[in-house]
């Protein structure tokens, strides 16, 4: 066991000022690492990955980073390399994502961290570490709207269901795991060049993400059994507006905008199915029951087909681009 390491650490310049924060890579020693309470694991990290949370937390958008410094990565995948818990044994290899890890604990761009074992899930066997993070947060998410749908009743034959921000990283999964489960799936994005990658996810048809802004009527043709929206705001509204009756519309992003400008009628006519989801607070059972999930029928080809492996030092670059909409599926951050 190496004792030290590295990790990209947030300081401030000026103590209490957010705004004169700034990343960069340092050497670390195990008695660096802060210790919460009973953080009683400590995990040689693999890999971590980027989120769009990630990419607020290194632009300094909406105040993600609530203590510094900070080591950013909301999610990682690694080894137990010491354990007080009777949960977790030296050697066993686990997936960490959300509980504001990244945000207000130590997270996952370092090549080790010390955490809670309660935040931490057993990886399945059928998938390997970069592929646990090839998923990622954003996959684990994708996966939660689809048992959404599940739940809420929408199976395959019941019409298409329209993925908003597809070309992103909860979208591309949705979009792949969605076709793969037989469902008929639509992709709304901004990217017409994106098209072709996601056709070749599973995505049978496409619509604009002008056409999906401009303001729903409170009732539009009935359309989609569901929905997995990652966009919010008008959009989500226009989804709310075409979903069939008894339809699920699963919400899970802001990428457009935190507000959502709709009115009671697709609820009260069509029994339309407003379903929340929330990764970073989901209870361990249902993460293992999500993740059990991905390691079956999210197919291994199209997971590859949507995830880049970058090393950590690139990683501060890519923070500005996907607040810009420039990242395409999803990104893999190699610490080692
Ligand atoms: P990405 O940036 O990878 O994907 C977001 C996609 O949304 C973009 O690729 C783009 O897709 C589309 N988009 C971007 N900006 C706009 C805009 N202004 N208007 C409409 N569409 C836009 O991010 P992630 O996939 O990591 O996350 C997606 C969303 O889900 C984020 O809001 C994130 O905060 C949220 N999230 C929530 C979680 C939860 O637990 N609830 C967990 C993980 C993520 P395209 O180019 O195809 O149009």
């Amino acid at each position: 066991m190496t004792t030290t390491f590295n990790a990209l650490v947030v300081r401030e310049a000026e103590e209490g000022n957010p705004k004169s924060a700034a990343a960069a890579i340092e050497q670390l020693s195990d008695a660096d690492l802060p210790t919460y309470g009973d953080s009683d694991v400590t995990v040689d990290i693999d890999y971590s990955s980027l989120n769009y949370k990630d990419g607020m937390a290194l632009t300094g958008k909406g105040r993600i980073i609530r203590s510094f410094p900070m080591v950013p990565g909301i999610d990682f995948s690694g080894t137990v390399s010491a354990s007080d818990s009777d949960r977790f044994a030296v050697g066993d290899e686990v997936i960490l994502t959300g509980w504001a890890v990244g945000e207000r604990y130590w997270g996952g761009y370092s090549q080790r961290q010390r955490v809670k074992s309660d935040w931490l899930v057993k990886r399945p066997s059928g998938l390997s570490s970069e592929q646990a993070m090839g998923i990622g947060t954003a996959g684990l998410t994708a996966m939660l709207c689809v048992l959404g749908l599940e739940d809420g009743g929408v199976q395959s034959g019941d019409g298409p269901i329209v993925v908003t921000g597809a070309a992103g990283g909860v979208g591309s999964t949705a979009v792949a795991i969605l076709a793969h489960l037989g469902y008929e799936v639509t992709a709304v994005t901004g990217r017409p060049e994106q098209q072709d990658y996601l056709r070749g996810l599973g995505a049978s048809s496409f619509l604009t993400r002008a056409e999906m802004s401009e303001e729903p009527k409170p009732l539009e043709s009935e359309t989609w059994a569901g929905a997995v929206d990652t966009v919010g705001s008008t959009m989500l509204a226009k989804v709310l507006a075409q979903t069939k009756h008894s339809g699920v519309v699963t919400a899970c992003g802001l990428a457009g905008g935190v507000d959502l400008p709709t009115t009671v009628m697709p609820f009260i006519l069509r029994n339309v199915r407003l379903q929340g989801i929330d990764s970073v607070m989901a209870p361990i059972e249902a993460r293992d029951a999500a993740w059990a999930r991905l390691a079956t029928d999210l197919p291994a080809d199209q997971l590859a087909a949507m995830t880049e492996v970058v090393p950590m030092s690139e990683i501060i670059e890519q923070g500005p681009k996907i607040m810009a909409g420039q990242v395409r599926g999803r990104v893999v951050v190699d610490p080692n």
